[in-house]
């Protein structure tokens, strides 16, 4: 008999959810307000800290574009982007008709490379246009180099659109992952560490901002008695019934982050001895990550990648590939990249494993002896 599948990172529901689900219903406020919408918001800023102002959308995609909406980026503006990311990172560029330049990782956090950072921006310039936004990741939950990065946005004056979608939880110098960006956001997709069975959130450092995120995300209606819009907007709000899940998730997110954090050591523990796999972690205790998805490299010496996932696969484990870079697609390939590829040689070499917080003993245990039955 095939033994049930160990999926890569699946929703883990707390015991809240329905009930807030139940008072939306209860209640009627089941469209884009309500008390679970409020609640969600508020629970988040309490959170994230730093004078946190949080709009909750329909996506962290929205998300990003709502960000580069707000920071009137248009036609022919060049933005700044990680190339080593998922691709919901840089399509709202495209959406805005702006040029996306990318940028590639540095081998310490596996994000934003800041050498290659100033590069981009010297270019830019030297093409007589400052770019507009630098969109910077968290991948996996790592947080990226923050205090260099930072200061690149600052000496240059460019805004930082910090995409934490895979990094609530985490933090650098014990500072929230979500409040570095002028803009930032956060996804809570299904596979996310909490899920609001979809939906993304932006963070701001003003209500001034929040209301003008809220104004263009509900279609940007003026202010008159009737429909009048003076501006693009949006339908990009959340649902007072998804905020209802999110609301019961933020309880447990505490539980989650330590249960992510506590199958990295797992896998720390399992993968010491096991030759060519390498776990991927924190250069040092200034990065807390929250170990969203665990990811190795394999030595090809040792190893052969497409081996070890044939094997997995059998086992009925999901691996997946990592993030291929945004300048290796066929989609943004004809764009500017600088760097070294760094993030080319990672994506050949490396993996993510089973890291759902509900991973078993038994699941654990089926792991680690599809590792050990590895043949070198
Ligand atoms: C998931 C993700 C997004 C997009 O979030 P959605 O809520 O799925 O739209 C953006 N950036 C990164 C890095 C992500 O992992």
């Amino acid at each position: 008999m095939k033994k049930d599948k160990i999926w890569l990172s699946p929703p883990h529901m707390g015991g809240s959810e329905l009930k807030y689900i139940q008072e939306a219903f209860d209640t009627n406020w089941v469209s884009q307000h309500g008390s679970n919408i409020d609640e969600f918001e508020k629970s988040l800023e309490n959170y994230l800290g730093n004078n946190s102002f949080v709009t909750a959308l329909s996506s962290g995609t929205a998300a990003i574009h709502l960000a580069l909406s707000l920071l009137d980026v248009k036609e022919g503006d060049f933005v700044i982007c990680q190339s080593f990311t998922f691709v919901a990172s840089a399509n709202p560029i495209l959406y805005q008709k702006a040029i996306p330049v990318f940028v590639d990782s540095e081998s310490s956090t596996w994000n934003m490379c800041p050498n290659a950072l100033e590069d981009a921006v010297k270019y830019c310039i030297s093409q007589g246009k400052k770019p507009k936004a630098i969109i910077a990741v968290s991948a996996y939950g790592m947080p990226f180099m923050v205090d260099e990065i930072l200061e690149i946005s600052r000496k240059y004056e460019i805004p930082v659109i910090e995409d934490s979608a895979e990094a609530l939880g985490s933090n650098y110098k014990g500072k929230s992952c979500g409040t570095f960006g002028d803009l930032s956001i956060i996804s809570f997709n299904g596979n996310k560490i909490i899920t609001t069975s979809g939906g993304g959130a932006l963070i701001s450092k003003s209500k001034i901002d929040k209301n003008k995120e809220l104004f263009l995300a509900t279609q940007a209606k003026d202010n008159k008695d009737y429909y009048s819009h003076s501006e693009i907007g949006y339908n990009y709000r959340m649902s007072n019934i998804s905020a209802g899940i999110g609301r019961g998730q933020m309880e447990v997110l505490e539980d989650r982050i330590k249960q992510k954090r506590e199958i990295h050591d797992f896998y720390k523990e399992i993968l010491k001895d096991i030759e060519g796999v390498n776990l991927f972690s924190a250069p040092n205790e200034n990065f807390y990550s929250n170990y969203w998805l665990n990811t190795i490299l394999i030595d090809k010496k040792y190893l052969i990648k497409e081996n070890i996932r044939e094997f997995f696969l059998q086992n009925n484990l999901e691996t997946r590939y990592l993030w291929n870079p945004m300048h290796l697609q066929p989609l943004y390939s004809k764009y500017k990249f600088f760097g070294n590829n760094f993030s080319g040689i990672i994506f050949d070499n490396g993996m993510c494993l089973p890291s759902g917080t509900n991973l078993t003993d038994t699941c654990r245990n089926r792991i680690f002896e599809t590792f050990k039955k590895i043949k070198h």
